[in-house]
C-alpha cells in the first residue's frame, strides 16, 4: 500500500490471472470512519492481501496514536473486478455494504448481472439474431460467466447490501463531505466520488490513463463524454484516483484528451461510412477499415466502441440504417 494523499492509500491488487486480468486499484481513505472505495477481485488469496495491507494501514495510525475505524465500503459501478470482493471484505472487516439503487440492482444475483451483459435489444452489437454466428456468441458468455467471472474474478452476488444511497447525494467519511454523483457511460450504473476541498475525484473506470473500455449493451458513448465533461468542470480538481494504472495528475489535460479521442474516433466512423455512399457499409467493414492488422480477438473487443458510436450517430440521425438478411448496413443521410 501507498499513501498517494494524505490520508488515501492505494492497495494495488493483483488477480490471480494476471496475464487476463490486469491489477485493480482500491482506495482506502483512512481514519475514526473511513471508507473503502471499490471492492476489486473475490478471489480468496487477494481478499488476504487486501486485508492484510489494511492491516498495516491500521498499525500506522496506531503508532501515530490516531483513531483508524473502515466503517463501510463502496463501488464504483456492477462490473466483476469492482464488486467480487465485497462479500469476503464483509467478513473479514465487519464494514457496511454501501451501494446505490441501480448497482444493488445489477449485482443481487446471478439473474440481472448476466442480463446486465446481455439486454434484450443484443441487434445493438449490429449482428442480426439469428444463426451460427448467435448461437456462438451465447454460447461464449455462458463461458465467460463459469470461467472469467467465477474463476478469475472470485465473483459473489451482494442480495442484501447494509445501506442504499442516491447516485447524486453527500457522505461523510471522516467528517469531511464527499460528493457522489452519477457519472454513467462506461457503466449505466458508474458513479464517482468527489472531495471538492482536496481536489481528489475516485472516478472508477472513467478516467484511466488508457482509454476506458465502451461496449454495447450497458454503455453510451454520449453519456460517457457528459460524463468526462462534468468531470473536467468540477472546480478545484487537482487529481484522479483511477481504478485501473497510473494515477492521473493532469487531470484537464487528460479530460481534454480523452474528449480529442472520441470526437476523433467518430469521425473516423463518419467518414468511412461517407466513403461508401452507394453500396453502404456493415460493421465489420468500418472495423476492418480501421483495424486492417488486428487479430480476430482484438477486433471483438474493439467492436463494442464501434458498435456503440454507430449506435450515438443513428440517434443523432446523422447515419441510417437497412437491415439485409445477413448483415446490417449503413448509410449517410443528408445530414452528413
Ligand atoms: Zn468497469
Amino acid at each position: 500500500m501507498e499513501e498517494v494523499i494524505p490520508g488515501i492509500y492505494l492497495i494495488k491488487e493483483k488477480s490471480s490471472f494476471e496475464r487476463i486480468k490486469p491489477s485493480e486499484n482500491i482506495y482506502v481513505i483512512a481514519g475514526p470512519d473511513g471508507l473503502i472505495f471499490d471492492a476489486g477481485f473475490g478471489n480468496k488469496k487477494v481478499v488476504k492481501f487486501l486485508i492484510k495491507e489494511i492491516n498495516k494501514i491500521e498499525q500506522l495510525y496506531r503508532n501515530n496514536k490516531e483513531d483508524f475505524k473502515i466503517t463501510r465500503i463502496l463501488v464504483s459501478h456492477g462490473h466483476p473486478d469492482h464488486f467480487a470482493g465485497l462479500k469476503r471484505i464483509k467478513n473479514a472487516l465487519g464494514v457496511k455494504i454501501v451501494l446505490t439503487e441501480k448497482t444493488a440492482d445489477i449485482i443481487k444475483n446471478k439473474k440481472s448481472f448476466m442480463k446486465s451483459f446481455n439486454a434484450d435489444s443484443y441487434e445493438d452489437y449490429l449482428i442480426i439474431q439469428k444463426g451460427f454466428r448467435y448461437r456462438i456468441r451465447s454460447f461464449l458468455q455462458k463461458l465467460m460467466y463459469s470461467f472469467f467471472f467465477k474463476r478469475i474474478y472470485g465473483l459473489s452476488f451482494i442480495a442484501n447490501p447494509d445501506e442504499i444511497i442516491k447516485a447524486n447525494t453527500e457522505i461523510s467519511i471522516n467528517d469531511e463531505n464527499w460528493k457522489v454523483f452519477p457519472s454513467p457511460g462506461h457503466a449505466v450504473d458508474h458513479i464517482s466520488l468527489y472531495n471538492q476541498k482536496k481536489g481528489v475525484l475516485l472516478s472508477g473506470d472513467n478516467i484511466l490513463s488508457k482509454t476506458t473500455w465502451l461496449g454495447p449493451p450497458n454503455c453510451s458513448i454520449s453519456d460517457y463524454i457528459e460524463s468526462v465533461e462534468t468531470i473536467q468542470k468540477l472546480p478545484n480538481l487537482k487529481i484522479i484516483l483511477a481504478a485501473h494504472g497510473a494515477l492521473i495528475k493532469n487531470p484537464g489535460e487528460r479530460t481534454l484528451e480523452i474528449l480529442k479521442h472520441r470526437k476523433e474516433r467518430t469521425q473516423q466512423v463518419i467518414d468511412i461510412i461517407k466513403g461508401n455512399i452507394e453500396k453502404g457499409t456493415s460493421p465489420d467493414e468500418i472495423i476492418q477499415k480501421l483495424y486492417p492488422n488486428k487479430k480476430k480477438m482484438q477486433i471483438e473487443i474493439t467492436r463494442g466502441w464501434v458498435c456503440l458510436t454507430l449506435k450515438m450517430l443513428e440517434e443523432q440521425n446523422v447515419i441510417k440504417r437497412i437491415e439485409g438478411k445477413k448483415e446490417i448496413k449503413f448509410y449517410s443521410t443528408n445530414k452528413l
